[in-house]
């Protein structure tokens, strides 16, 4: 039994506490949020301190995603973070409503009108990666009415190809849950965290937690010493009870990727990032464009009701790989990016046995 100390309570801190406390550690979590739950989102306002990335995400499981940076190994650890979350959420309760937390129907992978070359270059990079995808299955084409029989709701005459391992997660509950179900875990809401050492975690009131191991898991919120940059996303919460999408929808535009992501009750979420060529250099859609997006691509959505419009900061690396750093006392995880759901369980699922073998 090891004590740990954890900075951050997002989809890494939490998963990474609920895994150590079923393995029997003693595992202390700091993070400035008020409790576990995502604070309320005022529209136009920067995030809350403590709010998570973790909550404002999509919660899409693609690992063809990280092919766009020409990433295989963030591909391949999304590859196997499908196979971890499934099993992660077997031993988590459903939702309080009764829900599964992960549901891994695929998703489709829609080209846009403008942009069929964008699809072709990742599917190409697809094919180019075989070493690591060849237990994939294979991405079937869907075209026009294909498309549409799969999918009533798409507009006619898109061309897609259905994905068939991916998957998609409910992020907020499955942040409550991985809280609600840690065993023996302190939560140390309200408390953030000044810097970290080995074994060692210094709080911005002053005192200070020692233990086996300081874990750095704060995200966006991490040292201003960490190689990394932070890339703003958004996501529009649009409410449209009547419109049935069995699975998340990614558009490839020129320059964007749109993902709109079904959820329960009606809600769909749309989100949008550049591509990595164009990331920064032009303003990310405003709600109204992130709607004219969506219904474009699923035309009842343009009658959808607004619910809210969340920003948040993505933790980035340049290769959209994250960085595990381990010297013995202390552990720092960076640079989840676009694809932090996705990658978790591969990086908690490496980073697990170095804190449980290694000693000070
Ligand atoms: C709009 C958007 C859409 C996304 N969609 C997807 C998607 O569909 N699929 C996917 O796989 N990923 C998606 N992501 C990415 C994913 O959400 C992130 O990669 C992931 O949340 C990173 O996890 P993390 O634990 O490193 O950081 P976070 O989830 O941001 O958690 C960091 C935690 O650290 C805490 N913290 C910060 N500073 C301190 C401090 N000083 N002391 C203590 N604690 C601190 C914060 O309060 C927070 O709780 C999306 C992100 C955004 C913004």
């Amino acid at each position: 039994m090891r004590r740990i100390g954890i900075a951050g309570a997002g989809v890494l801190g939490r998963l990474l506490a609920y895994q150590l406390g079923q393995a029997g550690h003693q595992v202390t979590v700091f993070d400035p949020a008020t409790g576990p739950q995502p604070p309320q989102v005022h529209a136009g306002a920067a995030p809350a301190p403590g709010y998570a990335a973790g909550f404002t995400a999509a919660g899409l499981l693609s690992p063809l995603a990280p092919l766009e940076f020409g990433n295989a190994q963030a591909a391949y650890m999304g590859w196997r973070g499908l196979a971890l979350w499934r099993h992660i959420c077997r031993t988590l309760p459903a939702a309080t409503d009764g829900l599964p937390l992960m549901r891994q129907r695929g998703s489709v992978m829609v080209a846009h009108p403008s942009a069929p070359e964008a699809a072709a270059l990742l599917l190409a990079r697809w094919r180019n990666a075989q070493d690591i995808t060849a237990d994939w299955p294979a991405p079937r084409p869907m075209r026009g009415a294909a498309l549409q029989a799969l999918e009533p709701a798409v507009a006619e005459q898109l061309d897609g190809w259905l994905l068939a391992a991916e998957a998609q997660i409910l992020p907020r509950e499955t942040l409550h849950q991985l809280c609600l179900h840690a065993q023996g875990v302190d939560w140390r809401w309200g408390t953030a965290v000044r810097t970290i050492g080995v074994a060692s975690i210094e709080l911005t009131d002053g005192s200070r937690w020692r233990g086996d191991w300081a874990v750095d898991c704060r995200g966006a919120g991490a040292s201003p010493d960490e190689p990394m940059h932070l890339v703003q996303g958004q996501a529009l919460w649009l409410h449209a009870p009547g419109v049935k999408l069995a699975r998340p929808l990614r558009q490839l535009h020129a320059t964007l990727r749109l993902d709109l992501v079904p959820r329960p009750g009606g809600v769909f979420i749309v989100s949008a990032q550049h591509t990595p060529d164009h990331a920064g250099t032009q303003p990310l859609p405003d709600a109204a464009q992130l709607q004219a997006l969506a219904s474009a691509l699923v035309p009842a959505l343009a009658d959808a009701q607004v619910k809210h419009l969340e920003t948040n900061l993505r933790p980035a690396r340049q290769a959209a790989c994250p960085q595990i750093r381990i010297t013995p006392g202390l552990l720092r995880i960076t640079g989840l990016h676009h694809y932090g759901w996705l990658l978790a369980p591969t990086v908690v699922d490496e980073a697990l046995p170095q804190l449980a073998l290694l000693g000070r």
